[in-house]
């Protein structure tokens, strides 16, 4: 679920935000200075920002220049003027949107959702298809521009990894993904189709190591180390 990260100092104003958010399923983090929350955003970068112009340390609209030097996350910015909101619009700030106080907690949630709804067409062709393409009716991926040949079980595996990036399936689940039935020998049926399959990316790139182990875990696909 997507993450909010909402800068307002007047708690009354953050608590009904929260529970508007909340109800729709984001989870949030309340910060009350523009300085916290830019370190807030370097150390766990969350996947939006409501931020109130008047803070008592420094500014939003400082905030969120500052912010624009490392990030792109977008930006929402609340306002207690109309006079203030013809700054966020006459000055090129790299806010998304701004809503006006007194505004509707529940308005500005489903103009999150709309925000983020608009960044992730945006997000998703950089990630995927530049390392793998997976063609599920050919049952064919190509990583890094060349077709894979792959079998029937190793492609199922590296689709199940490919569709979570960094998340760590146990052998279990990935025999699952198999439609295979675990029996005794599982984890090692396992850990050969992940040989076979690594040999085969290593035909590719030779130094690329997409499908990172995790001890008495299982395994992950890593796009950074694809
Ligand atoms: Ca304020």
């Amino acid at each position: 679920m997507p993450h909010i990260l909402i800068v307002e100092d007047e708690a009354a104003i953050a608590d009904t935000l929260i529970f508007a958010l909340q109800g729709e399923g984001f989870t949030t983090t309340w910060l009350s200075l523009g300085r916290a929350a830019l370190e807030h955003q370097r150390a766990t970068p969350a996947d939006l920002i409501i931020l109130d112009i008047g803070l008592p340390d420094i500014s939003g609209f400082e905030t969120c220049k500052q912010l624009r030097r490392f990030s792109e996350v977008p930006v929402m910015f609340l306002s207690a003027r109309d006079g203030e909101i013809d700054r966020v619009v006459g000055l090129e700030i790299g806010a998304d949107d701004y809503v006006v106080k007194p505004f509707s907690p529940r308005e500005v949630a489903a103009r999150v959702k709309a925000i983020l709804k608009r960044m992730t067409p945006r997000a998703a062709p950089e990630v995927a298809p530049v390392l793998f393409v997976i063609d599920p009716e050919r049952v064919q991926i190509s990583y890094r521009s060349q077709p894979l040949s792959l079998t029937r079980h190793e492609f199922r595996l590296l689709q199940c990894l490919l569709e979570q990036p960094e998340r760590v399936f146990s052998r279990e689940q990935l025999l699952d993904a198999l439609g295979v039935v675990a029996d005794v020998g599982y984890e090692r049926n396992i850990d050969s189709h992940v040989k076979s399959l690594r040999a085969k990316l290593r035909l590719v790139a030779a130094q690329a190591e997409p499908i990172q182990t995790h001890r008495g875990l299982g395994y992950s696909y890593s796009p950074s180390h694809a």
